[in-house]
């Protein structure tokens, strides 16, 4: 034997993928060493056998139909891992084989045309089961990241940074459709005392409850809540006119005071509250939205100097006029 004959057969044996012949009677010719590995069946057992005799299971009937068609006519075939996910009964290095499924494999069959005439097969397989592995670790990173860049992290509920995305994109919307879209200031009443008298964790804990109560009360997939800051939510509806945004408004409060949360400290109720500042915007009424969440806040500080435990709306025409008024001064 040659030098490169030697290496070639080192080569053979040392790859790390699969590589076996069968003449065009599905004799096995030639056999690897990644496959005595995988298959649990030496050179010597494999090797002058039918290949429906070799492995410990039959292959699949895709695996032989794609082999009988490259004996047959000279087609290659590819027998990709998203439709057949092991053909062939090979098992990782140390598995046990009564215990374990298959590893996942992507083979292609090629044709030999040997001098002699007559047609063999190349059989080459590779491991897929790692590639899916990591590449299902790396989507789920991914999202977990995707996840905690969108996800206020105490609450769980959208952060700002994804609401001010979303608020452009929901304007968007309401211009297209043509439909008015309430926007809702949300703020818990007295809070600081709260923290102040109960402590920081508990004030966490309430944080939590009235982000919940508040995003259960939302009944449509386009609605949306977010976290608009400390103790402050901000609360998107599309399709609701401004009739129907005071009605909604109080159904927030009377959930909130529902919790029946003690808040010893609170001027407003013996429990937590909220007030609420809302806005609507309505594309066949205002040619300017900008000021819409402008407005809800004004409106969130009228319903806080009125006493708070309450809420308060606010044309968004009124704050318009009054900012060209404040303009002309
Ligand atoms: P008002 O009724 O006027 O809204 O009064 P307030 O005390 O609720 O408002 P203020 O803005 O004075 O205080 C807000 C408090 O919210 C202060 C801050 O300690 C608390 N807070 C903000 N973020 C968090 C948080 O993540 N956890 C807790 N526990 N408290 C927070
Ligand atoms: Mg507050
Ligand atoms: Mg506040």
């Amino acid at each position: 034997m040659s030098a490169v004959e030697l290496y070639q057969n080192a080569i053979f044996d040392t790859i790390n993928m699969g590589i076996f012949v069968v003449d065009h009677e599905e004799t096995i010719l030639m056999w690897n060493g990644w496959l005595a590995k995988h298959a649990r069946i030496s050179p010597e057992q494999a090797i002058g056998k039918p290949i429906t005799e070799t492995f410990s299971k039959t292959p699949s009937a895709a695996f032989m139909a794609a082999l009988r068609n490259t004996l047959q006519y000279g087609l290659p075939a590819v027998l990709s891992n998203a439709l057949h996910r092991a053909p062939l009964a090979l098992y990782g290095v140390d598995d046990d084989i009564a215990e374990h499924l298959p590893i996942h494999q992507s083979i292609t069959i090629t044709a030999l045309n040997t001098p002699d005439g007559s047609r063999c097969a190349l059989i080459q397989i590779t491991d897929s089961s790692t590639s899916i592995k990591r590449e299902k670790m790396l989507r789920s990173h991914s999202e977990t990241l995707k996840k905690d860049a969108t996800t206020d992290m105490l609450t769980g509920l959208y952060n700002r940074r994804f609401f001010d995305e979303h608020y452009k994109m929901a304007i968007g919307q309401a211009i297209r459709q043509k439909l008015p879209m309430t926007i809702f200031m949300v703020d818990i009443d007295y809070f600081k005392q709260y923290n102040d008298y109960y402590g920081h964790p508990a004030g966490d804990k309430v944080l939590y409850a009235v982000a919940h109560t508040l995003k259960s009360q939302l009944a449509r997939s386009s609605d949306m809540i977010a976290r608009y800051g400390g103790e402050e939510f901000i609360m998107v509806l599309p399709n609701m006119p401004a009739e129907n945004g005071m009605q909604f408004a109080e159904k927030l409060i009377q959930a909130i005071s529902a919790l029946n949360l003690p808040h010893l400290k609170s001027k407003a109720a013996k429990h937590i509250t909220v007030s609420i500042g809302l806005s609507t915007y309505d594309p066949s009424r205002h040619r300017e939205v900008t000021a819409l969440i402008d407005a809800a806040d004004t409106a969130l500080y009228k319903a806080k100097q009125q006493g708070r435990n309450r809420a308060s709306f606010l044309a968004l025409d009124t704050l318009i006029s009054h900012r060209v008024g404040a303009t002309i001064d």
